[in-house]
């Protein structure tokens, strides 16, 4: 049978759909892919109901509907002092996933090079690939992960059209500081490129607050900043995240949106608009997440894993050289299949991993009861 001549030939099937997918397979606990095993507030889900109830079934406007572009604005105004225009600056995506994929196809011409710093999320690469863009790697150095501005400046030619920011940051659980954001603004500001901010764990933070670009605005006038509802409510199933992005830019990214999934499940907006009115339902997140976050570490304390510091997301990465030299890869299928719990291996998120890098990703967005039964397990190995 002939086959399709592919546009992504280096790419197999993401490492989240084939971890999960072992983890089921052997019964393990599944600490690998990000998405909660609890349910979202059931106040929530019953406004998802009396929506559809109510009739709010068809097409919603392709920008997203009205009450919820709103009601995005006004929390970007509260969080981060921003006044947006909901109807010319804010779009509902089906997920962050579309509005990053979006962003991208938005800007990057065929030879437009794109600045990433690895290790990164996985989706980047293969959405700039699509468009024929390049990918320009810059990488975190040392154990910390640190970033160069010098050597990221020096990176930027004629050809870069844009660079990728993640805060905070999966997998490796870092934030950005506000002298990442000055630095990043007078970069974008020097040399005219676009900046695509990932924050869909914003409400994810340990004891910093979260740098978003929309808290800076000549950074904020170049940038497409992408939010996730799936995250922030528990929901990742249900694919309802955001880009906010000035008007000029916003008018570009619709014409990419509008022909690919036009438009997102509107009982879903509608549901969320009205939940997001009470702060609290995102404001409580931070210690919501750092409980679990410490149920993980303190579970692991007497384990031979050594955990890195989580600033932020639901992630944490874990050292396992005390265990195994194996290759992050084989070490994370072992994991699942001889001992039960399933977690990513950091590798994936890079172009050429770094040799020697001996560390796993786990997700501590799950139950306490889930926590504790896989921290049981990781203790005896
Ligand atoms: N963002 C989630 C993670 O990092 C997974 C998303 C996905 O499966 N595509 O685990």
């Amino acid at each position: 049978m002939e086959s399709v001549q592919s546009k992504l030939p280096q790419v197999g099937t993401t490492i989240f759909t084939v971890m999960s997918a072992l983890a089921h397979e052997h019964g393990a606990i599944n600490l690998s892919q990000g998405f909660p095993d609890f349910k979202p507030d059931s106040r929530l889900m019953e406004l998802v109901y009396r929506k559809m109830v109510e009739g709010n079934n068809q097409y919603p406007p392709m920008r997203g509907s009205t009450a919820l572009l709103n009601a995005i604005a006004k929390k970007a105004k509260r969080c981060y002092g921003l006044d947006v225009d909901p109807l010319t600056e804010v779009t509902v995506t089906a997920g962050a996933c579309e509005a990053i994929y979006t962003a991208i196809t938005t800007v990057v011409h065929p030879g437009d090079e794109v600045i990433i710093l690895e290790p990164a999320y996985d989706l980047y690469r293969p959405a700039i690939e699509l468009a024929q863009g390049k990918v320009i790697a810059h990488r975190l150095q040392g154990p910390k992960f640190e970033k160069d501005w010098d050597e990221i400046a020096k990176l930027v030619n004629e050809k870069t059209r844009m660079i990728i920011i993640n805060t905070p940051h999966n997998p490796i659980g870092k934030i950005f500081t506000a002298a990442d954001l000055t630095a990043l603004e007078a970069l974008v500001v020097r040399t005219g490129i676009y900046v695509l901010s990932d924050e869909v764990y914003e409400h994810i933070t340990f004891g910093a607050r979260h740098e978003s670009v929309l808290r800076y605005p000549a950074l904020w006038q170049r940038s497409f900043a992408c939010y996730s509802f799936g995250k922030t409510y528990h929901a990742t199933g249900w694919r309802i995240g955001y880009c906010i992005a000035p008007a000029a830019l916003t008018k570009e990214f619709r014409k990419v949106h509008q022909y690919t999934v036009f438009t997102v499940f509107r009982p879903g907006q509608l549901a969320i608009a009205e939940y997001m009115e009470d702060p609290h339902t995102y404001e409580s997140l931070p210690a919501f997440f750092e409980s679990k976050q410490r149920i993980l570490e303190d579970g692991l304390k007497h384990s031979r894993l050594q955990p890195l510091a989580s600033q932020g997301s639901y992630f944490q990465l874990y050292d396992y050289s005390e265990i195994s030299d194996a290759l992050d890869t084989d070490f994370a299928r072992e994991l699942t299949i001889k001992h039960g719990v399933a977690a990513i291996p950091l590798s994936v998120f890079y172009q050429d991993p770094p040799e020697g890098e001996r560390l796993i990703r786990l997700c501590f967005g799950k139950k306490e009861e889930t926590l504790l039964l896989a921290t049981d397990r990781l203790q005896r190995i």
